[in-house]
C-alpha cells in the first residue's frame, strides 16, 4: 500500500473532524450578555437578594454556557454531517461520474458510477492510483488542484480494467469552503461512445474519401458556373492547387477538341436531366486523360441560384479497353479514319451543340471522281492506297471539334467549324483537290485523280444532323458527272421538287395528249461503219415546239406512277417503229430503249415485254433493254433473274453508263448482259488522259473475254473514235454520227447512211 493511500485511510477516519470547523459561541455570548444585563438589572432593583440571586446567576450561567457549547457542537456537527452525507446521497446512484473532493486531497468520494468504472468497491483506499489517473492527475498536489480548479472542463483518458480506452470530461465546482478546506464536486461527462462516434465518423469519412480517391471519382460544383468548387479527389487528380477552379481555367485544362462539348454543358440551362459528357483533361501529371463529367443542375431554394455540378470519374482505362471496341465500331478499316457511324454520332453532337452555342459547322461531303475504274483497273491495293491517301489528306484539314470521315465506298466527309467566311468550303474543298492531284506520281503518273464536294451548313439546313447530311449530298449529286465541282446546298434547290407536283400534273397531260414522241441516235459499227441499231430518247415536245430533254422528267416521273405509262409508250412505240422501218425496207437494226429501275422491278415486265414484241411483231433479236448498273445493283438477285426473263424471250441486254457509278467488272461475270455501255465521261476523257485509255481497253478486253460487245457513248470526234476503235470497242454512239432526232430525220440519217455504204 503506497504512503499516500494510507494516509488517505488515517484521514478518511477522521473525515468528519476535519472537514468541519469549531462552535461559533456568538448565540452564547448573546445569551450570557442578555442575562448579566438582566441580572444587573434586578440586583439595582432588589439589593438585598444580590448576593443569592449571583450565586445563581453564576450557577445559571454556567450550565446555559455549557448546554450552549453542548448543543452548538452538537447543532454544527450534526449540521455538517448533514451536508456531506446529503451530497453522497445525491451523488452515489446518479448516473454520471462524480468525484466530491478536498482540496487538500486527503478527502475523496467517488460515486457508484465511477467506482464501477474504474472496477473498484465502496473501499478503494489502497486503490488511488487509479483514481487520479481517472482524474486526470498524476500526482494530487497545487499543480493538480490548479488543473483541476483553473479549468472549467479537462478531459482525461484512460483504460478501464477491461482494457479499454475511456474519455471523461470533467467539470468542477466548489460546493463548500471553510476556514481550511474547500470541498469541490467534479462532475464527469463520459465522452467515450461520443468519440468512439467521432472516430467512426472521422473513419468513414476518410474510407468514403479514400474510396472516391481509389475511385478516381471526384465532384464539382458551382452556383455560377463561373467558379467551381472541386472536391479534395478532383483537385488530386487535375493537380489543382487548391479547392476552387474558375471556368477559363478549366477549359484551358481541356481538349481542344472537347471543348465544344464543355461549352456546350455549361451553357445548358436545361436542368430536366443529367447529361453525360466525356472529355479529355490534363491531369496532374499533365498528360490528357478521359473523364467522364456526370452533370446537372438542381434548382436553388427561394432566390437562391441553382447549383450545377456533379460526378467526374477518370475512366481513361474504360476508354482505352473501348479503343478496340471503337475501332471496330467507329474506325474505318481501310482509312483509319472515323466511319459513318462516328460521323453520325459526333455530328448529331455537334448538331445539338451549335444549336446551344449559336455556333455553325460546315459539313462537306467529297466524292472521288471514278474511283471504282481506279480500283478496278489499277487493282484493290492501288484503290486503298488512293482511299487512304484521300483520307490522310482530308485529316490534314480537320480543325478542333472537327472530324474526317469515311461514308462509304469513295464518298468521304469533313466536318468543319464555320468562322463566317462563307467561301470557306469551297476553298477548303479546292486545297483537298490539289493536296489529291499531287498524288498522281508513280503508279498513278497518269490519273487526274479529282473529287466532287457538296457542302451544307449546319444547324441551319436541316433539323438533324442527317437532314444537313443529306443536304450536302443533294448539293454534290446536283452536279454529278462534272468532275472537281464544288457546291453548296441551296434551299431553293428543293423547289424543282417544290414544283414537281405541278410538274408531274403537266406531264400527266402530257402523256394523254400525245406530247411525248420518242427521238433516236444511231450507234455505229466502228469496224464497218454501218449503223447497227438507234437508241430511243425520250422527248417531251410541248405545244408550242418546245422540246424539254428526259433529264427534266423523267426522274419526276419515276418518283410518280407517271414512269409506267412512259415506258409502256417507249416500249411499245419502240417495236413498232423498229418494225416499221424493217417493213419500209431498212436492213435490220437493234432498238435500244432505256428502263427505270421502277420497271425493272415489276413482275410482269417479261408479260409486257413479251406483249410489246407480239402486237409488233418484231423479232426479239432487234430489241435491247438499257438497264443502268445502280438499277441492278439494287437487288443483284431479283435483278439477274429479271435479266435472264427477258433474254428468255431472245431480247438483247445492255449495261448503260458503264462507269458512271459503282460499276465493278465483278459485275459482268453475274449479269447476264449481252453489251456493255461506256459512258461518256470516260470518252472525253480518252484523248487526253493515259488512264483513261487504259481503263477503256481493259474494260474492252475483259468485256470481250466474256463474249460481251461494247459500245462507246458520247463519241463527239474522231480522234475518240479511232482510239475506241484500236481499243477494240465494238460500236459508238455520240454526235459524232448524229444526234437524237425525230423519226422522219433519222431516216434522213438512214439514207444517207445507206448511200454512203453504197459507195464504200
Ligand atoms: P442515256 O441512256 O445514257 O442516253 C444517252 C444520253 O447521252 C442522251 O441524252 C444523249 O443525247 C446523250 N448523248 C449521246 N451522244 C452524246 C454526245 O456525243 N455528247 C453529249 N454531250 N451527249 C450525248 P438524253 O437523250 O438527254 O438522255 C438522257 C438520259 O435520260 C438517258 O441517258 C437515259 O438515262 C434517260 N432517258 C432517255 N430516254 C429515256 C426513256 O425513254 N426512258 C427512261 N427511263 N429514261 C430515258
Ligand atoms: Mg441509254
Ligand atoms: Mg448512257
Amino acid at each position: 500500500m503506497s504512503k499516500r493511500s494510507s494516509r488517505h485511510k488515517n484521514n478518511r477516519k477522521n473525515k468528519v473532524k476535519r472537514v468541519t470547523s469549531s462552535f461559533n459561541p456568538l448565540a452564547a455570548a448573546i445569551i450570557i450578555v442578555t442575562a448579566t444585563i438582566l441580572l444587573i438589572a434586578y440586583c439595582i432593583l432588589y439589593p438585598q437578594n444580590a448576593k443569592t440571586t449571583l450565586i445563581i446567576y453564576v450557577c445559571t450561567m454556567i450550565c446555559a454556557t455549557l448546554i450552549l457549547a453542548i448543543s452548538g457542537w452538537i447543532y454544527k456537527n450534526k449540521k455538517t454531517s448533514l451536508d456531506e452525507s446529503d451530497i453522497i446521497k445525491v451523488t452515489e446512484n446518479l448516473n454520471t461520474e462524480m468525484i466530491i473532493w478536498t482540496d487538500d486531497f486527503t478527502y475523496v468520494y467517488i460515486n457508484k458510477k465511477l467506482r464501477d468504472l474504474l472496477g473498484i468497491t465502496a473501499d478503494y483506499s489502497d486503490k488511488m492510483e487509479g483514481v487520479w489517473t481517472a482524474f486526470g492527475i498524476t500526482n494530487p498536489d497545487p499543480l493538480a488542484l490548479e488543473k483541476i480548479v483553473g479549468s472549467n472542463s479537462y478531459e482525461s483518458t484512460f483504460r478501464n480494467p477491461a482494457g479499454s480506452l475511456i474519455s471523461i470530461a470533467w467539470s468542477t465546482s466548489m460546493v463548500k469552503k471553510t476556514r481550511k478546506h474547500a470541498l469541490f464536486l467534479s462532475t464527469g461527462f463520459n465522452l467515450t461512445e461520443l468519440k468512439k462516434m467521432r472516430v467512426n465518423l472521422a473513419s468513414a469519412n476518410d474510407f468514403f474519401h479514400s474510396s472516391m480517391e481509389l475511385a478516381e471519382i471526384g465532384l464539382i460544383m458551382s452556383t455560377d458556373r463561373k467558379v467551381f468548387r472541386a472536391s479534395p479527389e478532383l483537385a488530386h487528380m487535375l493537380g489543382l492547387k487548391n479547392g476552387t477552379i474558375n471556368v477559363n481555367e478549366l477549359r484551358s485544362i481541356i481538349h481542344p477538341n472537347d471543348r465544344l462539348q464543355f461549352d456546350g454543358a455549361i451553357r445548358n440551362k436545361d436542368i430536366s436531366a443529367a447529361k453525360t459528357i466525356e472529355m479529355r483533361v490534363k491531369s496532374a501529371d499533365g498528360a490528357y486523360r478521359w473523364y467522364s463529367f456526370r452533370l446537372k443542375s438542381i434548382l436553388g431554394s427561394g432566390n437562391n441560384s441553382p447549383l450545377f455540378g456533379g460526378a467526374v470519374i477518370d475512366v481513361t482505362q474504360k476508354h482505352e479497353k473501348d479503343i478496340l471496341i471503337e475501332r471496330l465500331a467507329y474506325i474505318d478499316d481501310v482509312t483509319e479514319i472515323a466511319n459513318r457511324n462516328k460521323l453520325v454520332v459526333t455530328g448529331q453532337e455537334i448538331f445539338d451543340s451549335c444549336k446551344i452555342l449559336d455556333y455553325s459547322f460546315w459539313i462537306i461531303v467529297l466524292d472521288i471522281d471514278r474511283f471504282h475504274i481506279i480500283n478496278d483497273t489499277c487493282g484493290y491495293n492501288n484503290g486503298n492506297y488512293v482511299l487512304k491517301n484521300f483520307a490522310h489528306i482530308l485529316y490534314k484539314y480537320v480543325t478542333p471539334g472537327g472530324l474526317a470521315a469515311r461514308i462509304s465506298g469513295d464518298n468521304f466527309a469533313l466536318l468543319l467549324r464555320d468562322y463566317g467566311d462563307e467561301e470557306m468550303p469551297t476553298r477548303t474543298v479546292k486545297s483537298i483537290q490539289e493536296d489529291f492531284t499531287k498524288l498522281a506520281v508513280d503508279d498513278f503518273a497518269s490519273i487526274s485523280l479529282t473529287c466532287s464536294a457538296g457542302f451544307s451548313k449546319m444547324p441551319e439546313d436541316g433539323g438533324s444532323f442527317l437532314e444537313v447530311m443529306e443536304h450536302a449530298e443533294f448539293a454534290l449529286k446536283s452536279n454529278t458527272g462534272i468532275q472537281g465541282s464544288v457546291c453548296g446546298y441551296e434551299p431553293s434547290m428543293h423547289d424543282s421538287i417544290i414544283g414537281n407536283t405541278e410538274l408531274e400534273k403537266a406531264l400527266a397531260l402530257a402523256i394523254d395528249n400525245n406530247e411525248l414522241q420518242l427521238f433516236y441516235q444511231p450507234k455505229i459499227d466502228l469496224t464497218s461503219g454501218r449503223i447497227m441499231g438507234v437508241e430511243a430518247l425520250i422527248r417531251w415536245i410541248k405545244p408550242d415546239g418546245t422540246i424539254i430533254g428526259p433529264d427534266s422528267f423523267v426522274p419526276i416521273a419515276e418518283s410518280s406512277h407517271l414512269i409506267g405509262k412512259i415506258s409502256e409508250f417507249v416500249l411499245n412505240e419502240g417495236c413498232r417503229q423498229n418494225k416499221l422501218w424493217q417493213k419500209m425496207g431498212y436492213p435490220p437494226i437493234v432498238m435500244s430503249i432505256n428502263f427505270a429501275s421502277s420497271d425493272f422491278y415489276q413482275t410482269d415486265l417479261k408479260e409486257k415485254v413479251f406483249e410489246a414484241l407480239a402486237r409488233s411483231a418484231l423479232d426479239p433479236q432487234w430489241l435491247e433493254v438499257e438497264l443502268t448498273e445502280s438499277l441492278a445493283l439494287s437487288d443483284i438477285d431479283f435483278a439477274v433473274d429479271q435479266m435472264n426473263k427477258i433474254r428468255d424471250l431472245g431480247v438483247k441486254l445492255a449495261m448503260d453508263d458503264f462507269g458512271k457509278g459503282y460499276s465493278s467488272l465483278s459485275y459482268l461475270q453475274v449479269l447476264p448482259i449481252t453489251l456493255l455501255k461506256l459512258d461518256r465521261s470516260f470518252i472525253t476523257d480518252i484523248e487526253h488522259d493515259n488512264i483513261a485509255y487504259e481503263i477503256v481497253s481493259a474494260v474492252i478486253r475483259i468485256a470481250k473475254s466474256k463474249k460481251i460487245e461494247t459500245i462507246a457513248e458520247g463519241i463527239e470526234n474522231n480522234v475518240q473514235e479511232s482510239i475506241l476503235r484500236m481499243a477494240g470497242c465494238d460500236y459508238g454512239q455520240g454526235f459524232l454520227y448524229g444526234q437524237p432526232m425525230p423519226p422522219e430525220k433519222i431516216l434522213e440519217f438512214f439514207e444517207k447512211n445507206a448511200k454512203r455504204d453504197m459507195k464504200r
